[in-house]
């Protein structure tokens, strides 16, 4: 593939600002400098730099990142940063959305892809991928909330009941709670229904994927083809 198609297919602007880009030596490939916008490389696994900031190819974005409280994950936030000012510009450029939407208030694991099938796979409810939530509670969790969470609860405008696959109680006001889909503020409204409240909302795993902990708040990275394996 050309170099210059190469770039505009990892997100480097326009096939002109590309080949600006080559042109004006801000690109190597493999280690070596490029300056031929229509230079014939293999894109697959192909590491280059441009303006000394190094790459790999990706035919398809998988990211994870650690989303940071006071982040919004809309492309048009409305109070806070969105959480694609966390990434750089040429996965925004090419179109990586979240798989599911965390509050603003929300910390923890978000995927992100440019990939529709995958967005897809991961957040259709036939799939019914589940997704961990570590709770810090207002008023210590009792054994009655945690049996109506399992058993499920009424939310406000829903039909039919709204249950947790898990509940596991880490400490008295800590719990992890297992959901299987994706309701609008579905955690806080859970609580609410069995008279509790959440101050602190942290995701923690998807599928059999968890928040690795060396990925600090606001720090993200592309998703390993084990960690692919594991959500697909
Ligand atoms: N449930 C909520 O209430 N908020 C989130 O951000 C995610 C799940």
């Amino acid at each position: 593939m050309q170099l210059e198609r190469i770039l505009f297919s990892q997100g480097f602007g326009s096939r002109k600002g590309c080949r600006s880009l080559v042109r004006h030596h801000a690109v190597t490939v493999q280690g070596k400098p490029c300056d031929d916008p229509f230079a014939e490389f293999d894109p697959a696994g192909l590491e280059f730099t441009v303006n000394g900031e190094a790459w790999q190819y990706h035919e398809k974005a998988y990211l994870m990142l650690n989303k940071p409280a006071n982040y919004e994950c809309s492309h048009k936030p409305k109070h806070h940063p969105s959480v694609f000012m966390l990434l750089p510009a040429a996965l925004t450029e090419r179109d990586a959305q979240c798989i599911g939407r965390l509050d603003e208030d929300t910390t923890g694991l978000i995927l992100l892809s440019d990939d529709g099938q995958f967005i897809h796979r991961m957040s259709s409810p036939k799939w019914k991928v589940p997704k961990v939530y570590e709770v810090t509670t207002k008023h210590p969790v009792d054994e009655a909330q945690v049996s109506a969470l399992i058993k499920g609860v009424q939310l406000v405008d829903e039909t039919g009941i709204t249950a947790a696959l898990a509940c596991n109680v880490v400490s008295d006001n800590v719990i992890h709670l297992t959901l299987a889909e994706g309701k609008y503020h579905q955690v806080k409204r859970m609580l609410a229904a069995v008279s509790n409240r959440v101050e602190g909302l942290k995701r923690i795993k998807i599928g059999e994927l968890d928040l690795p902990d060396d990925l600090a708040e606001g720090e993200w990275r592309w998703l390993t083809e084990a960690e692919m394996k594991m959500l697909t």
